[in-house]
């Protein structure tokens, strides 16, 4: 924790305190505990996680560490390690681990910064690693909560600059990958911070990764959203997603993933990715959540407001591409299908701002790199094509300098971000065939991407990134069961924002 970007963070109220146990005794009894995991609280001055069969309170040093203050039954924080379920076969023979078998990764870290916004909920809900969401089409692979594996995401670093390790049994975090990008770069330190890139970041450079002698003229960042780490390089491992492989074998991947910040769902670490700072330092909370200051609810992660998401930024937090810009003044940047675009040059959500839609084809039926066989019937499978495709189609404009009659250099920092692995990594879980089809289209779409800098001659100074936002870990479709109907019956009065931010005292909405 370098820096936080509020000095005002929230504190569960005196007034609400009462509704506030309610809730708890209803969230934290046995007939809620196959789908609870625990509850998170900031109140008195410590952060709290309380689960069915055990509670730990703690707080900040002054050195920015953590200390535990007090623990009844069993520490719901016990473990805080990064190195189990990894790799797939170890995941697969742990499914959906009890929180007693689970870890929850730089938990105190994830809990406090969360608790640092002042949007922040009164409770925050984590949903048990089992629990299959009913209302979200009983998707069999799910995240959003702090456990390994629905935190895990993916983190691959190749080409100039970056040492060839290959997959390397160790783990960082999501927010090292902005400054970890610009120390790749070559970009200006802040003042005569050594490491720190961007004004609020609470990740560090991935030093050991990095070839301090060479230096890319390019850095391309691949999001692939919602991918199981664990599955991506077992498919790179057996020749099903030669792309990945390729930049695997150039460079390094993260055996034990790069961890998402808590809630662990898109728009926040998304926004973590390209920020360095974690969800409550940066600002885009959530998917959605309550402005108590604004007496209105927030919504980020809808295709009707991703093009102005970032407006929901704290004031002085900076992406990648503000560093670059800094350093080079003259440099171009892009971001491709990315909500967190601010500070890029060209952005896909620059057109929608501008009131003009880029050329989507009407259906993604005969485009390349599509498995026809999920698009028919799966609208999200369809969807997904479409817009990864149409993203391609834009990178490759602007790697070839022209893209809809417009004209563009090289890029110094380009992002191109894919969305069918999510959808398909939801609906079939992450060990499915359909989850399987979209690693092999996005190996391919990225593949595309590769051949063009080839073609540009540029190949050989480029570094490449690939990561996701998140991980996705199968649930169990016979354990359901909704904590709103739990509360509701209970007479407890909460506003529940995307799955698990409870508010009191404030309309139900
Ligand atoms: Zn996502």
């Amino acid at each position: 924790m370098e820096q936080t970007a509020t000095t005002h963070p929230h504190q569960l109220p005196d007034a609400h305190r009462a509704e506030a146990e309610a809730a708890l005794e209803v969230l934290l009894d046995s007939s809620l505990d196959r789908i609870v995991d625990m509850v998170c609280t900031s109140r008195d001055g410590a952060y709290e996680a309380l689960a069915h069969d055990g509670r730990v309170a703690f707080r900040r040093t002054a050195d920015g560490s953590y200390e535990r203050i007090a623990v009844s039954g069993r520490d719901p924080l016990a473990d805080q390690t990064t190195a189990k379920f990894t790799p797939l076969a170890d995941e697969r023979a742990n499914p959906f681990p009890h929180r007693s078998e689970n870890a929850y990764p730089h938990a105190f870290d994830q809990i406090a910064q969360l608790f640092d916004a002042p949007a922040a909920p009164d409770l925050c809900v984590l949903h048990s690693a089992a629990h299959n969401w009913e209302d979200q089409g009983g998707h069999l692979g799910e995240h959003g909560s702090l456990g390994l594996v629905q935190a895990r995401a993916p983190f691959v670093l190749a080409g100039k600059g970056v040492r060839k390790l290959g997959l390397v049994p160790r783990s960082a975090r999501l927010v090292d990958v902005a400054p970890t990008i610009c120390a790749l770069l070559g970009c200006a330190p802040l003042g005569d911070h050594d490491g720190k890139f961007l004004a609020v970041q609470d990740g560090r450079v991935l030093t050991d990764l990095l070839d301090p002698d060479e230096r890319p003229r390019t850095v391309v960042g691949f999001l692939f959203d919602g991918t199981n780490s664990n599955v991506l390089y077992d498919m790179a491992a057996r020749g099903e997603a030669p792309n990945v492989a390729r930049l695997i074998e150039m460079g390094v991947a993260l055996g034990h993933g790069a961890l998402a910040s808590l809630p662990t769902v898109t728009l926040a670490n998304h926004t973590s990715i390209i920020t360095g700072a974690h969800p409550g330092h940066h600002g885009v909370l959530n998917n959605a959540w309550y402005d108590r200051a604004a007496a209105e609810q927030v919504i980020t992660n809808s295709s009707a407001t991703w093009p102005w998401s970032m407006q929901h930024l704290f004031p002085g937090v900076e992406t990648i591409h503000h560093a670059v810009h800094r350093t080079w003044g003259d440099a171009f940047t892009a971001s491709v299908n990315e909500p967190c675009d601010t500070g890029a040059d060209y952005s896909t959500f620059d057109f929608f701002r501008r009131g003009e839609v880029p050329p989507i084809p009407k259906d993604p039926f005969g485009l390349p790199h599509t498995t026809e066989r999920f698009v028919r019937p799966s609208k999200d499978y369809s969807w997904s094509s479409v817009v990864d495709h149409m993203g391609v189609d834009q990178a490759l404009g602007i790697i070839a300098g022209n893209y809809r009659d417009a004209s563009y250099p090289t890029p110094r920092f380009m992002w191109c971000n894919f969305t069918l692995t999510d959808a398909a990594m939801h609906e079939g879980g992450p060990y499915s065939e359909v989850a399987a089809a979209s690693v092999r289209d996005s190996d391919g779409r990225i593949g595309e991407i590769l051949s063009a800098f080839e073609r540009a001659g540029v190949f050989d100074e480029c570094a490449f990134a690939l990561v996701a936002d998140h991980g996705m870990e199968q649930n169990d479709p016979t354990c359901r069961g909704d904590w709103d109907v739990a509360l509701r019956a209970a007479g407890v009065e909460a506003r529940d924002e995307a799955y698990g931010f409870l508010y009191f005292g404030v309309p139900r909405g």
